[in-house]
C-alpha cells in the first residue's frame, strides 16, 4: 500500500511516498515561498504529491496525510492560524478535495503529525503513553495518551512552548511573558549566548562568526561546546535546566512512559540530554521521574512527512 505524507513548514514543504511500514520510497523537498500566499503554497504541495507518486500513478495511492503548522480545525479542515505563513482561516482541505476528489485526505497540526510518526515508526514504537517535544525555531509538543493522540477541546493541547517558566521573564510573541520557548528555542539559545558575549565573557564563538555576534545561532553554540568552550557549555547547561523544569512539570501531569525530543536543537545530543535528564530526575515526583525514558527522535527530518502519512494510515485503520 502507498500513502503520501506532506509536511508544510515555514521554510520548506517536505513530501514523501511512504509504504505501510513507514518506509520512505520517494521524497520531494521544495521552498514554501510563504510570501506568495496560500493558493501558491497549496498548489506547491499538490505538485509535490504528484511528483512523489509519479512512478506508481496517483490512482495507486490509498490516502494522503497533511501536516499543517499552527492552529488547525480538523473537523472543518481549516488552518485557523499559522503565524509563520501569515495564514488565517484558510480552507486547506477544500482545495485538496477538489484536486483529489476520490482520495481520503487527513490533516492535523505538524507537531501532532510528527508525534504519530515517532509513535508508529520511530522512537515510540510500542509505547502507548508518550510526549514528543520539538525544539526548533519554536518549541511544541504532541501527546499520545493510551495509544491515541490527545488534541484538546480547541485542538491546542501540547503548547508547552507557551507555558510560563519565569514569572517576570521576557515577553513572548504570544502575549505572555517568560514562556519556555523564549529561552529553549534555537533563537532563544542564540540570544542568551549573545547576551553573555555583550556582557564581556570570553568565548571562541565570537571568532567563529568573524566577530559579528548577530550571526551566532544555536548551531554555533553546539559546535563551540564540542570545542570545549566554557561559555557555550554554560549556555547549553542552562538550556537543559530550563527545559528540564518545563518537561518535569509535564511529566508530573501526564506521567508518560517516554519523552521523545526532536527538532534541530535536539541534534546537540548528550551535552543537552545528560543535564536535561538530571534536571528531570531532580524535579519530578519519584516514580514518574525514575520510570520515564527521555530519548532523541529517530525519524529526524523525515518525521513530518512520515507522520503525515501515518495520520492517513491511522485514519484508514491500516495501522
Ligand atoms: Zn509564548
Amino acid at each position: 500500500m502507498y500513502f503520501v505524507g506532506s509536511d508544510l513548514g515555514g521554510t520548506n514543504i517536505a513530501t514523501a511516498l511512504v509504504n505501510e511500514r513507514g518506509e520512505v520510497l520517494k521524497k520531494d523537498k521544495r521552498a514554501t515561498e510563504a510570501k506568495k500566499g496560500p493558493e501558491h503554497i497549496i498548489r506547491n504541495m499538490i505538485d509535490a504529491i504528484y511528483r512523489v507518486s509519479s512512478d506508481i500513478g496517483i490512482g495507486s495511492i490509498t490516502g494522503i496525510g497533511l501536516g499543517i503548522p499552527g492552529l488547525v480545525d480538523i473537523d472543518k479542515g481549516m488552518s485557523l492560524f499559522a503565524g509563520n505563513l501569515g495564514w488565517e482561516n484558510i480552507p486547506v482541505m477544500e482545495e485538496f478535495k477538489r484536486e483529489f476528489p476520490s482520495l481520503p485526505i487527513f490533516m492535523d497540526n505538524d507537531v501532532r503529525v510528527a508525534t504519530l510518526g515517532e509513535k508508529y515508526f520511530g522512537a515510540g514504537r510500542g509505547v502507548d503513553n508518550l510526549i514528543l517535544i520539538t525544539l526548533g525555531t519554536g518549541v511544541g509538543s504532541g501527546i499520545i495518551i493510551n495509544g491515541k493522540l490527545y488534541r484538546g477541546k480547541t485542538y491546542s493541547a501540547g503548547e508547552i512552548g507557551h507555558t510560563t517558566i519565569f514569572k517576570d521573564g521576557l515577553y513572548c510573541n504570544c502575549g505572555n511573558r517568560g514562556c519556555l520557548e523564549v529561552y529553549a528555542s534555537a533563537p532563544g539559545i542564540a540570544r542568551r549566548a549573545r547576551d553573555y558575549i555583550r556582557a564581556g565573557h570570553f568565548t571562541v564563538m565570537a571568532g567563529m562568526v568573524g566577530n559579528d555576534i548577530s550571526k551566532i545561532t544555536a548551531e554555533v553554540v553546539s559546535k563551540a561546546c564540542d570545542m570545549g568552550d566554557r561559555l557555550a557549555m554554560t549556555v547549553m547547561e542552562e538550556t537543559a535546566e530550563i527545559l528540564g523544569i518545563g518537561i518535569a512539570n509535564y511529566i508530573d501531569i501526564i506521567n508518560p512512559e517516554m519523552v521523545i525530543i526532536g527538532g534541530g536543537v535536539s541534534l546537540a545530543g548528550d551535552k543537552l540530554f545528560e543535564p536535561l535528564r538530571k534536571t528531570v530526575r531532580r524535579r519530578t515526583m519519584r516514580n514518574a521521574g525514575e520510570k520515564v525514558r527521555i530519548v532523541p527522535a529517530e525519524l529526524k527530518d523525515e518525521s513530518g512527512m512520515v507522520g503525515a502519512a501515518a495520520l492517513a494510515m491511522e485514519g484508514l485503520g491500516v495501522i
